[in-house]
């Protein structure tokens, strides 16, 4: 049992009461490593360190705090696979499919991402009636940005964030998920060899209900960027006051099979988006509305999908699913299933957790489910796929609007007006056609669509620059006229 710290003013530390809680990994269901319990009196300390750090922080060249991203993007190429041995251990992500494609294609990335796009942002300079101003729109740091990550891609999601915080002058106070927060060390350490000053990034790991609750509501931090459900949205929406938030929740993402569909195609296409990384992904395709005509094609080509997911060992070369994160995940996934089969639908493959220790849970596929039924009202987070056939746009549009989620969508058709009109008719951030839910690029903006609880605003490339500051006008008055 290794004793992991957290981060505070460039100091590795425990918990100013001791405690700590047991890391636990999923493919198992053992111990492995023991975290601090940090508390509200941790979370004040974190706050004051980034304050003071802000101070100097904001006044470091732009070029330099570029600089630091592109060293810390190049420290986590070279420790990239001791990153993904963590993601492995801690959340039970296959080593090679999942673990190392988290690691090495895009951890780094966004580092880089990060430091190109501030070097070279463009603002605006523009006129008014009063002849005698010159008006210039310039970006500056918002001051102590509180980052809050879920424990789903815990290296990736809080580099969506920090790289772009840091770069633009902000300091951060960061909590991750308690069931990821030794990756979070993990990430730090490697983020700290790159030469990040005091106070600059900190870190406390702990409760979200008080650690996190403390980052929102203390009047020392200055914004606050968010992954996580949509419940937990809500809470820090109704904590946080007038504190400016990015918000990415909860997804439930409706796939439509138009009539004129290749059925084996949408079925290869959507498999992944429903078994990659166990269902457990925001984007994630959670109910499909087939058209009648294509349903039986569609359902037995996607039950022969769920053949080339295989679980086990997560270290093997051949598996490609790994476990769900913890025993809640599994008690939702479950009864989430019960109520649809209650309600009319019936499962055709799957259904049940297999016999492996820890919390894996098999890839399944559930059809004919009522619209009532929570697979489709909420978010599973697990690797079910359930589908729905449709005899009419009207019938689909119905099943589709009756869930309040709005994150991404896919469409499959070979029609290309029909595309458009469905598309634009989808009250989703991103509709995909013709391929998964999971289409996902680190530039391409991010986030839920208003009118939903999917989340607020974008992240994505220059949106996450634009959130991690503030526009400020200059209005220069000169004697001259224009
Ligand atoms: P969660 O909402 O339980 O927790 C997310 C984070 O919020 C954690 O760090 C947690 O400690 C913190 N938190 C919890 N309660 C809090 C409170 N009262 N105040 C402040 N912070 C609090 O989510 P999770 O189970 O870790 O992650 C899964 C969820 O994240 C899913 O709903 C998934 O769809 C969503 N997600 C969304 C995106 C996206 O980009 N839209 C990406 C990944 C995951």
């Amino acid at each position: 049992m290794v004793d992991y710290p957290m981060f505070i003013d460039g100091q590795w530390c425990a918990a100013a009461s001791g405690q700590t809680y047991e890391a636990i990994n999923p493919a198992t269901g053992e111990a492995f490593a023991k975290v601090p319990l940090g508390s509200r009196e941790d979370a004040q300390r974190a706050i004051a360190a980034a304050n003071r750090a802000w101070e100097s922080w904001s006044q470091v060249p732009l070029w330099e705090r570029a600089d630091l991203c592109l060293r810390m993007a190049e420290i986590l190429e070279q420790r990239a696979d001791e990153l993904a041995d963590m993601l492995c251990t801690e959340l039970g992500k296959p080593r090679h499919s999942e673990a190392a494609l988290e690691a090495k294609n895009f951890v780094p990335l966004f580092y880089r991402q990060a430091a190109e796009l501030a070097r070279y942002q463009e603002g605006d300079a523009f006129l008014g009636r009063d002849s005698h101003k010159r008006l210039v729109n310039f970006r500056r740091p918002r001051g102590v940005v509180t980052v809050i990550t879920p424990w789903n891609f815990p290296a990736m999601i809080p580099s969506e964030y920090l790289p772009y915080a840091i770069v633009m002058g902000n300091t951060v106070t960061w909590t991750p998920a308690p069931t990821a927060a030794v990756t979070a060390v993990t990430l730090l350490r490697f983020l700290e060899e790159a030469g990040l000053p005091p106070g600059v990034i900190n870190l406390v790991t702990g409760p979200g209900p008080e650690v996190g609750d403390e980052f929102i509501t203390n009047p020392g931090t200055h914004a606050i960027a968010m992954t996580g459900s949509s419940a937990t949205g809500k809470i820090i929406s109704s904590r946080c006051g007038l504190k400016p938030r990015l918000m990415e929740l909860g997804g439930n993402g409706p796939c439509v099979v138009l009539p004129d569909a290749d059925p084996e195609k949408a079925a290869q296409a959507i498999a992944p988006a429903c078994f990659f990384a166990a269902g457990q992904v925001c984007s994630a395709a959670e109910r499909i509305f087939v058209a009648d005509n294509l349903k039986q094609n569609f359902v037995d080509a996607l039950v022969a999908e769920t053949e080339n997911w295989i679980q086990g060992d997560v270290w093997d070369p051949n598996v490609n699913m790994g476990p769900q994160n913890n025993p809640g995940v599994v008690e939702k996934i479950t009864s989430h299933l019960q109520d649809a089969v209650s309600k009319g639908a019936r499962v055709v493959a799957g259904g049940k957790r297999p016999d492996l220790p820890g919390f894996y849970y098999q890839p399944t596929v559930l059809v004919d489910f009522d619209l009532e039924s929570l697979v489709n009202r909420e978010e599973t987070f697990g690797p079910i796929a359930p589908v729905r056939s449709y005899s009419s746009d009207e019938e689909a549009w119905q099943g589709i609007r009756s869930c309040n989620l709005g994150l991404v969508s896919a469409l499959f058709t070979q029609d290309v007006d029909r595309a458009w009109t469905w598309a634009e008719r989808l009250r989703t951030g991103i509709v995909v056609v013709n391929d998964q839910t999971n289409y996902w690029e680190p530039h391409v903006p991010f986030g839920g669509m208003a009118g939903t609880i999917s989340g607020i605003g974008r992240l994505g490339g220059r949106h996450t620059l634009e959130f991690m500051s503030d526009l400020q006008t200059i209005a220069f008055h000169v004697n001259g006229t224009d």
